[in-house]
C-alpha cells in the first residue's frame, strides 16, 4: 500500500490551506460538509492525525472517528428530518476511495429517495452554509 502523502485534499483542509463548511471539531477528529453531496446534509468525518484509510490507521484514532460518526449521525437525524442514516468508508481505489486520508461519510436519508451518484454535482456555496447552520445547531 501506498505511503500517506499530506499533499491529499483532507489534509489542505486540516491545515486550513483550503476552505471547507465545517460542522464539527475537537481534539481529534474533524467533520465538515461534502462539496458534491449525496444527499442534503452529506458529511465527512476525518481524524486529525494523518492515516490513508482502514489498512493503516491507529485503532484509537479511528475509535475517535466513530464517536464523532455517531455524534453527526444523530445531528443530522435531526436536523434534515431524516428517516435513516447511511455510513460509508472506502479503502484504496478498487475499494472505491478518491482521497486518500481516512473518511466516514454520514448521509441522512429519507425513505424511498435515492442518493444522487458520488461525486456528482457540486452543490451551491450558500446551500452548504445553509445545511452546515442546521447541522451545528442539531449538535449544540
Ligand atoms: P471517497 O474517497 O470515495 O470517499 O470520496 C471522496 C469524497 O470527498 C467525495 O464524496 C467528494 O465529493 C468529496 N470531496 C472532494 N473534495 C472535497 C472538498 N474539497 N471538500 C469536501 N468534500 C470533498
Amino acid at each position: 500500500m501506498a505511503e500517506y502523502d499530506n499533499s491529499n485534499i483532507f489534509a489542505k483542509i486540516l491545515r486550513g490551506e483550503l476552505p471547507a463548511q465545517k460542522v464539527y471539531e475537537d481534539e481529534h477528529t474533524l467533520g465538515f460538509l461534502d462539496i458534491m453531496p449525496r444527499a442534503p446534509g452529506h458529511t465527512l468525518i476525518i481524524p486529525k492525525r494523518p492515516a490513508r484509510n482502514l489498512l493503516d490507521i491507529e485503532p484509537e484514532s479511528l475509535a475517535h472517528v466513530i464517536k464523532t460518526a455517531k455524534k453527526i449521525a444523530i445531528a443530522g437525524k435531526k436536523a434534515f428530518n431524516a428517516d435513516g442514516i447511511t455510513m460509508q468508508q472506502f479503502n484504496e481505489t478498487a475499494g472505491g476511495q478518491v482521497v486518500f486520508h481516512l473518511h466516514v461519510h454520514i448521509i441522512p436519508r429519507h425513505t424511498g429517495v435515492q442518493m444522487k451518484p458520488a461525486a456528482s454535482v457540486m452543490e451551491k456555496p450558500e446551500v452548504l452554509a445553509e445545511h452546515a447552520k442546521l447541522l451545528k445547531e442539531a449538535l449544540a
